[in-house]
């Protein structure tokens, strides 16, 4: 977390003090680092360029126009899955030629709405979707290009919720079906294009081994491919993790140099690049996570303590609605004061005010002793975070900023109750 440290002890981020920006516009509020999403495109770009590379933005991980314009400008890709996504792509000033499209489940409307659009490939994962997209392509009087997504049956060494390669997921090929399929679509899907292969293992990788197993794997399938139905790219997903746990402790600018074990940027270039480059295929990484995963924070205040018989609760003003990433897969936020403490710790859980027992934010976590009123920012919630906030309990989505130097501005203001309910109507009899 670059772009994120106490000066003055007070939390900035870049040269923005959080405190006014909580201030200025409430919380539960996602505080986004432009220099660090900027950052890290360029150093996937640059740690890339032996090969014939292009990043492709995987927008689930967070999708604001602000954040997809940030890409489009520099010319990023887009990795995505669903017609919503894609409309948000084309929005924001993205090129669908740039847009792979991923998914098991690809309704007719989105196939028919990707192929008008001129995506640049459909990332297929079954025998069913291929066949739909032939017909739909035909009938439309055009040629899909397509990839297989193939399932490596490996294990990437993280949450079982979030690992999408052993043959225990519902993602992909399995690897030995592969060349039959492509055959089948060489040989009985005439309005299909075979341009490449697809794989993505899992998120929040933190080791490169998987993937070297996965690329030892899959290459000789991706050249045999290349030369029967002249494959021109291998899309080798995106996972790539980022640290969550002691970012901000280490003070240090480049905190990977505490991390020594964490894969970086740099260190995944470096272990593929010398399989990857003797291929002579375009390679694809689609990162989300590493992208903007560190580059955000999310303000929230908290509201009361109460200790209980067992536990100490500071309950603050985000719930399970705007982060679901702790009950949904276990994921760990640093959480701090954004005024700095200089006190002792305490142990305690962080619970919001929804009505579930998965409403926690961090459980059994020593922390600062925090007081109502005080601002906390949960580190590192840039990815999965607004994107998988919802209003249950019927709270309205948080607001979104974006700073840039020592200047910021809301790139989603805070959802009114009028827009919460919008699109809801009353019963006809009135
Ligand atoms: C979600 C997803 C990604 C991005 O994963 P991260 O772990 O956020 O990098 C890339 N490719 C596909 C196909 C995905 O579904």
């Amino acid at each position: 977390m670059h772009s994120f440290a106490y000066k003055d002890g007070s939390l900035h981020c870049e040269n923005v003090d959080l405190a006014d920006i909580a201030r200025r516009v409430g919380t539960p509020a996602f505080v986004y680092s432009r220099k660090d999403i900027t950052e890290t495109l360029a150093a996937f770009r640059r740690a890339l360029a032996p090969l014939d590379a292009h990043v492709a933005y995987a927008v689930k991980a967070c999708s604001n126009r602000a954040i997809l314009q940030l890409m489009a400008r520099q010319g990023a890709g887009f990795d995505i899955v669903s017609g919503g996504e894609l409309w948000r792509v084309i929005q924001a000033g993205g090129d669908p030629a740039l847009c792979t499209y991923a998914g098991v489940g690809k309704t007719e409307a989105e196939i028919r709405y990707a192929l008008e659009q001129g995506i640049h490939c459909f990332n297929c994962e079954s025998e069913e979707e291929l066949r739909a997209i032939d017909r739909i392509a035909g009938q439309m009087g055009r040629k899909a290009p397509v990839a297989v997504r193939v399932n490596p049956n490996v294990d990437a060494h993280t949450h079982k919720y979030i690992t999408t390669g052993t043959s225990e997921n519902k993602f992909g090929v399995d690897i030995a079906r592969i060349p039959q399929l492509y055959r089948a679509i060489y040989t009985t899907m005439p309005n299909l294009q075979p341009r490449g292969i697809q794989m993505h293992i899992g998120s929040q990788l933190t080791e490169v081994q998987p993937y070297l197993m996965a690329i030892e794997k899959v290459a000789p399938i991706a050249m045999e491919l290349k030369e029967l139905y002249g494959i021109e790219f291998w899309s080798i997903g995106g996972g790539v993790g980022i640290v969550y746990d002691g970012c901000l402790e280490s003070g240090a600018p480049e905190w990977w140099r505490e991390h020594p074990e964490q894969m970086t940027i740099e260190s995944f270039a470096a272990a593929i690049v010398p399989l990857l480059q003797p291929l002579g295929l375009r390679i694809i990484v689609e990162p989300g996570r590493r992208m903007v995963g560190n580059a955000a924070v999310m303000l929230t205040t908290c509201l009361y303590e109460k200790r209980g018989e067992a536990k100490l609760f500071k309950i603050v003003d985000a719930g399970m609605n705007d982060i679901i990433r702790p009950a949904l897969y276990e994921g760990y936020h640093e959480i701090w004061p954004v005024k700095e403490h200089r006190g002792g710790t305490v142990t305690a859980d962080i619970v919001g005010p929804v009505c579930e027992s998965a409403d926690f934010q961090a459980q059994d976590r020593q922390i600062p002793d925090v007081k109502p009123g005080e601002v906390l920012a949960e580190m590192s919630a840039g990815a999965y975070g607004f994107s998988m906030a919802s209003t249950y309990n019927s709270r309205p989505l948080a607001a979104e900023v974006l700073v840039d130097g020592d200047r910021w501005q809301i790139i989603r203001h805070r959802q009114s109750l009028q827009e919460m309910v919008q699109g809801e109507r009353g019963l006809e009899e009135g």
